[in-house]
């Protein structure tokens, strides 16, 4: 499981991340680590677009090419993968810290993200925890159930709807 882009940024672990563990081409933590001949250690995309140009290691100048990069040992990525930090909904109340690795699974459930109304052609968007009742109450595209044939239709223009006809497009 891969933690989306900017959890990789320094500003969100807590406490800081250690020097070591800081890529210097981008500044921030390892994202996939691998290393130069000379054993400093690149995020994978970092080092990989620095070579494109150059034949060399960034840091100490030493010659590297992508065909010699290598993986970093397992430890380094188990160590970054249990840096904690805090999310990046803190500024608008979200309290969580986790471990980098349970990022994506905190972010699928955080209240505090913003998410589009499931109602098309909506286009409303607001924090997962007031959604549901934009989505049922709010919503000018909701959709409500047709009494007669408990068939969903749109709330926008409810007399457009024939239980016949539409029942029988449902079933094609
Ligand atoms: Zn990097
Ligand atoms: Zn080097
Ligand atoms: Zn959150
Ligand atoms: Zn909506
Ligand atoms: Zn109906």
């Amino acid at each position: 499981m891969t933690p989306p882009a900017w959890a990789f940024q320094t500003e969100h672990f807590e406490p800081p991340p250690d020097d070591e563990l800081i890529c210097s081409v981008c500044r921030g933590v390892f994202c996939e680590p691998v290393q130069c001949p000379c054993h400093h250690v690149f995020c994978r995309a970092c080092i990989t677009k620095w070579l494109q140009t150059n034949r060399n290691c960034p840091v100490c100048r030493k010659r590297a090419t992508n065909y010699c990069i290598e993986e970093v040992v397992p430890l380094i990525r188990n160590m970054i993968m249990k840096l904690t930090l805090h999310c990046r909904n803190s500024e608008h109340g979200c309290r969580e810290k986790f471990a980098l690795e349970g990022c994506e699974n905190h972010m699928k459930e955080c209240i505090y993200e913003m998410v589009r109304c499931k109602n098309k052609p909506c286009r409303h968007e607001c924090f997962r925890k007031d959604i549901a009742d934009h989505e049922l109450n709010g919503c000018l595209h909701r959709y409500v159930r047709c009494e007669t044939c408990c068939m969903k239709i749109s709330s926008v223009s409810p007399n457009s709807h024939d239980c016949i006809r539409d029942l029988k497009l449902l079933l094609k």
